[in-house]
């Protein structure tokens, strides 16, 4: 194996064992994480505002934000009411496993239901870093382009879910929205496809009804071991 492909795999497999060690000390305290994935601007911070606003009364909800060198977002997070970790990635373009390690130690994690993961603004190497998460998803939006699945296709490929954001601009921005649909489906058939809106609301109980689905079925599974 050439050296550099050498380096790049051992990088991710140390990658992996750490977002492994991150994924049993959630089960452990009983916590269900998602890795919220997007170009900037896509809409991560308002849809973390959005599911904030509707779930955290039912349950208690952490945030942990990647970015690159300020932490505005997570005090949009904490003006939410959420309890808000910074990872300053100092320039890197993506969360790693390591990072979130450090996050996850400054928590409490049993006084917690739910980590909602921002990871930092971009379509092509978050999704090649695990973190530990138990779903991907992946957040795309109508000023965006249909062609975001066609682009970035290693990233829709391993969404569990996909939402397309800003459907309120539909009617005034050219979006094929049946070619943004079949690009995904293309790569990721079992992605499931929500149509929201952060600014009108549009699509958010979907969008939670999807997350409190799939944090139930992955608590079962961990009380069944
Ligand atoms: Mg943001
Ligand atoms: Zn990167």
């Amino acid at each position: 194996m050439p050296e550099e492909i050498r380096i790049i795999t051992e990088v991710f497999s140390a990658n992996d064992a750490i977002a492994r060690q991150n994924q049993e000390l959630l089960n452990q305290r009983g916590v269900y994480a998602v890795d919220l994935i997007a170009s900037p601007g896509a809409g991560k911070t308002s849809l973390i505002e959005q599911t904030l606003k509707q779930l955290s009364p039912r349950f208690r909800i952490s945030v942990v934000n990647g970015d690159l060198a300020t932490q505005l977002d997570k005090e949009r997070a904490e003006a939410a009411g959420a309890k808000a970790v910074n990872i300053n990635t100092g320039g890197e373009c993506h969360l790693d496993a390591n990072m979130v390690r450090g996050a996850l130690s400054s928590l409490d994690l049993s006084s917690f239901d739910l980590i909602l993961i921002e990871n930092v603004g971009n379509l092509i190497c978050p999704a090649s870093f695990k973190l530990g998460a138990h779903h991907l998803v992946v957040i795309a939006s109508v000023p965006e382009g249909d062609d975001k699945p066609y682009k970035y296709p290693g990233t829709f490929a391993q969404a569990d879910a996909v939402l397309l954001n800003k459907i309120d601009l539909l009617p005034y921005v050219p979006f094929n929205k049946e070619r943004f649909i079949k690009g995904v489906k293309l790569l990721n058939p079992r992605a499931d496809i929500i149509e929201i809106s952060c600014l009108t609301g549009f699509g958010i109980s979907k969008w939670c009804e999807w997350l409190v689905w799939r944090m139930a079925e992955i608590k079962s599974s961990n009380n069944r071991e």
